[in-house]
């Protein structure tokens, strides 16, 4: 049926992709991706032969444009190069045109390094914030940590293995004591995860420099702890209801 049809796609292992995503590509009329060359690759490990058109959200307005217009005609599949189309890759602008010309949107889901991330590293699940890539500058960055850092929630961020130490050495400056974690290459031949203080992830990572793709997760902040004074009256408060 023609409309835009996001799918999302491996990470690394390219068994990775669901019964759907596979379908939709063979039956799309096609693909609009990052780069052709990237998606080509996937499309030939899939046995399939699609026309492939290059889309950001940096397109030409009336590039946009055509391609909305194709859609009320043809099926029309997005991908980006790895995971999960829109997250931190392009696809939002593309989405909310083709919704207010009224085109039929489907989503396909399926991989994501975030959220293989939070599943992989231990730290608390029932909340978390994903920031996408933390600001290269240092300023930028210490302001997104500050302001992130009073959430309650694990905070998730890309990051690029290059910058992966100075962003650790962030990170226990702007969020000192906690503990943070480094999802690599997830899917992936080296697929590694370790959880542990910034200052020893950045030991590690000096004496073997790591390389690939890296979610970085950071855990909420602690509890409160009680003083003892509110130890004291938290106590008179307990035996007054027992004595009740
Ligand atoms: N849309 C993608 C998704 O759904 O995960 C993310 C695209 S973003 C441009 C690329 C960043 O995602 C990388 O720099 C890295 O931080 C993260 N990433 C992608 N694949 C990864 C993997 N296999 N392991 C760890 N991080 C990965």
């Amino acid at each position: 049926a023609p409309g835009l049809y996001i799918v999302a796609t491996p990470i690394g292992n390219l068994s990775d992709i669901t019964l759907r995503a596979v379908d939709v590509l063979s039956r799309c009329d096609g693909v609009a991706c990052e780069d052709t060359r990237v998606t080509g690759k996937l499309m030939k490990h899939l046995g399939l032969s699609k026309p492939l058109w290059r889309y950001n959200d940096h397109a030409e307005e009336r590039d946009r444009a055509r391609l909305i217009e194709s859609m009320q005609t043809r099926a029309v599949a997005l991908v980006s190069d790895a995971g999960t189309p829109l997250i931190s890759d392009p696809g939002y602008r593309l989405v909310n045109a083709a919704r207010e010309a009224g085109v039929e949107v489907q989503t396909i889901p399926g991989p994501c390094a975030a959220i293989a991330a939070i599943t992989l590293a231990g730290l608390p699940s029932d909340r978390f914030l994903f920031a996408g890539f933390l600001p290269v500058k240092d300023k930028a960055r210490g302001d997104i940590l500050a302001e992130l850092g009073g959430i309650d929630a694990t905070l998730l961020f890309y990051e690029s293995a290059g910058r992966l130490a100075k962003s650790l050495a962030a990170i226990d400056t702007a969020l000192p004591g906690r503990r943070v974690g480094v999802a690599r290459e997830l899917t992936k031949l080296h697929e590694e995860c370790r959880v542990d203080t910034p200052a020893a992830l950045i030991a590690h990572y000096e004496a073997k420099p790591p390389r690939g793709e890296i979610v970085l997760l950071v855990e909420p902040p602690h509890e409160i702890e009680a003083s003892p004074e509110d130890v004291d009256a938290l106590l008179r408060e307990a035996l007054k209801t027992e004595k009740a």
